[in-house]
Formats: structure tokens, C-alpha cells, sequence
């Protein structure tokens, strides 16, 4: 989608540090990390975000799934464990409206949510 910064990163016309690749999915380091370990992980195809999904294209939450794990190992966190957070809509703090999944980890996370 065009102006979408995600589309531009996922057709390589905006640089970023890509950890994970799939036909149908992208991940990438968050140019801001608050954590050791903080990808994004996002389908290529433009989804705005949860409440875009529908019939059609929910099979890429399944796509998006099975990347964390591969990003997890890879990255060394899935036996220490990691957070995959979404934000919904500008409340919840949503600044890119292409769906995402923020893999956080390398550190105690503790059991707060919020
Ligand atoms: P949100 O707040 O929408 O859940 O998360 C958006 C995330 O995208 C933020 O953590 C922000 O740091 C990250 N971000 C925004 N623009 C870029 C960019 O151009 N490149 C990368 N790698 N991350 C970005
Ligand atoms: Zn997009």
C-alpha cells in the first residue's frame, strides 16, 4: 500500500535489519528496541491491523506464528522466553497501521501486562 511504511520496507525501498524472511512473511529489528531482543514481525501483504482480518486473510496469523518461533531459536530466546505483543488502533498505541507483532525478549520481562 502505498505511504505505508511497512509496504516500503517489505518492497526494499526503505533499508532495515531483517532477521526472518518467507514468502509470506517479514521480520525486522524495531529501529527503536526496548529490549536485547525486539523484531517485528509482519505479513507482507497490507493488513492494517487485527481488526482487518477476516476469512481471507487470517491464515497469516499461522505464517506470522510459526516465524516467531524460527525467530525465537535463531535469536536465542525461545528457551528463556519472549512477549509477542500486538497494538490495535491509535488507544492502544498503534503508530503503523500495517499489522505487526513485536517480539520481545533477552531480558526478565517479569508477569506485568501492562
Ligand atoms: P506500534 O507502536 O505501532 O505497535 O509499533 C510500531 C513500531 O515500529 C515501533 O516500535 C517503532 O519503533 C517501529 N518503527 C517505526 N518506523 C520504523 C522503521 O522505519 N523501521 C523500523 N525498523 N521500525 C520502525
Ligand atoms: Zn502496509
Amino acid at each position: 500500500m502505498e505511504d505505508c511504511i511497512f509496504c516500503k520496507i517489505v518492497d526494499k525501498k526503505i533499508p532495515a535489519g531483517v532477521v526472518y524472511e518467507d514468502d509470506k512473511v517479514l521480520a525486522f529489528n524495531d529501529i527503536h528496541p526496548v529490549a536485547p531482543v525486539h523484531v517485528l514481525i509482519i505479513p507482507k501483504i497490507h493488513i492494517a491491523n487485527v481488526q482487518a482480518l477476516n476469512s481471507e486473510n487470517a491464515a497469516v496469523l499461522a505464517d506470522i506464528h510459526l516465524a516467531a518461533q524460527k525467530i525465537a531459536e535463531k535469536l536465542g530466546v525461545a528457551q528463556s522466553g519472549y512477549r509477542l505483543i500486538n497494538n490495535c488502533g491509535e488507544g492502544a498505541g498503534q503508530t503503523v497501521f500495517h499489522l505487526h507483532y513485536h517480539l520481545i525478549g533477552g531480558t526478565n520481562l517479569g508477569a506485568k501486562l501492562i
